[in-house]
């Protein structure tokens, strides 16, 4: 079994945590193998470790391939949104012009159904292989920014829309320079159904709140950011009292986009 170290302070999108050995599954077997007592995770473009304690895994490079089916396009659940929306772009194809803008390994982006405005991943999602297993999109519940997807994603089908759409490419590319550019995970909180979470924090005057070097950006409250050599701790303190903050102002408890582990 395979093994790699890696230092989350540098690797995590948000720069939090420490260094930590992790395994590698090299097949579905061993990724099954490690799943019963081990956390899965991705590219870490959305996940606060927290606890040094936990033992972890990912997907190697077995897992990282784009195969044409003909109808279909099979994508292994390592692959990163970059790699799939170039090949989408260049098959003249539509529906993931997002992930031009969007970080993250495919399994990574189906587990959360990640998306931006109304397109989300599981739009285009023909089938995904869960537990060694293909089960149809109809089968699954993708709710907003999560899914009830338990265990191993080891690849998924998209279907094929003719026509990429520049425009989308352009738009989702011109939202993000509206956005912070320190280290985060994108949004902290998910919207509640009537508000966005950001307007809420900025209504609580939290938007520029600091612990540590941790705050709620500037730029956009709902923004965790990593001012340079943040902790995870005051992430999650930053975390629960914006929560009782909301909750207390509003009567609106925050959920959290963001996965602590
Ligand atoms: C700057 C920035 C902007 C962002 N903007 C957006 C946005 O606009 N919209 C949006 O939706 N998200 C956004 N995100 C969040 C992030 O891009 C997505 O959540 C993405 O899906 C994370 O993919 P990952 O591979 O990094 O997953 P990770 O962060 O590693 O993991 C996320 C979750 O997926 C699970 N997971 C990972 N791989 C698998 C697998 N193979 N099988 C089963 N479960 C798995 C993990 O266990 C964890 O629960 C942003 C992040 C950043 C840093």
């Amino acid at each position: 079994m395979l093994e790699r170290q890696i230092d989350f302070a540098k690797y995590s999108s948000i720069k939090l945590g420490t260094k930590l050995n992790i395994k590698i599954a090299q097949d579905i077997d061993e990724a099954l193998n490690l799943a019963t007592n081990h956390y899965l995770i991705g590219k870490v473009n959305n996940i606060i470790l927290h606890s040094d304690g936990i033992r972890i895994f990912q997907l190697g490079s077995e897992f990282d391939y784009i195969k044409d089916l003909g109808d279909l396009v099979e994508i292994g659940a390592r692959s990163v949104s970059k790699k799939v929306f170039l090949y989408f772009k260049k098959n003249n194809l539509g529906g993931v012009e997002f992930l031009g803008s969007l970080p993250g390994t495919m399994g990574g982006i189906a587990k959360m159904n990640a998306g931006m405005k109304e397109y989300e991943i599981k739009n285009i999602i023909h089938s995904i292989c869960i537990n060694g297993e293909w089960q149809n999109n109809e089968k699954i519940n993708f709710q907003y920014r999560n899914s009830n997807i338990n265990g191993v994603i080891s690849a998924l089908r998209l279907k094929k829309i003719d026509g990429f759409d520049s425009n989308l490419e352009n738009l989702f590319k011109a939202m993000r320079l509206n956005q912070p550019k320190e280290p985060s995970c994108g949004s902290c909180f998910k919207n509640p159904p009537n508000i966005p979470a950001g307007k809420l924090l900025d209504l609580a005057g939290l938007k520029g709140h600091r612990i540590g070097n941790m705050a709620f950006s500037q730029k956009h409250a709902n923004f965790l950011i990593n001012l340079g050599s943040g902790k995870s701790k005051d992430a999650i303190d930053l975390i629960n009292m914006a929560k009782s903050t909301i909750l207390k102002s509003h009567n609106i408890m925050l959920e959290c986009e963001v996965v602590i582990i």
